[in-house]
């Protein structure tokens, strides 16, 4: 199976790639005041850059995935922002930026 996180396994749900999840991570650091977690989330696009890339396709752009958003969030946040439970975080980071 390719559909599947390269970092925690699970199947990718809510398809992004790491260039649009970083894209909406960033403007939700900034909506929320928060500009300095910009150097974090582009070191994770650093970090994953080198992974094998999965059968996903991001909703947003088509692109490759390569990891889940939750691990792109939890990676590039997780030690800042605290995360709940899988695949509702990026949900939540999500709908707060579509309102
Ligand atoms: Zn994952
Ligand atoms: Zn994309």
């Amino acid at each position: 199976m390719a559909d599947t996180c390269h970092v925690c396994g699970e199947v990718i749900t809510t398809p992004l790639c790491e260039n649009c999840a970083a894209e909406a991570l960033k403007e939700w650091a900034l909506s929320r005041g928060m500009p300095h977690l910009i150097a974090r989330i582009n070191q994770s696009l650093v970090m994953f850059k080198d992974y094998p890339i999965t059968d996903v396709r991001c909703v947003r752009c088509g692109g490759p995935v390569k990891v889940c958003t939750f691990c792109f969030t939890n990676e590039a946040l997780g030690k800042i922002v605290s995360l709940h439970s899988h695949h509702t975080d990026m949900f939540s980071i999500m709908s707060d930026l579509e309102t």
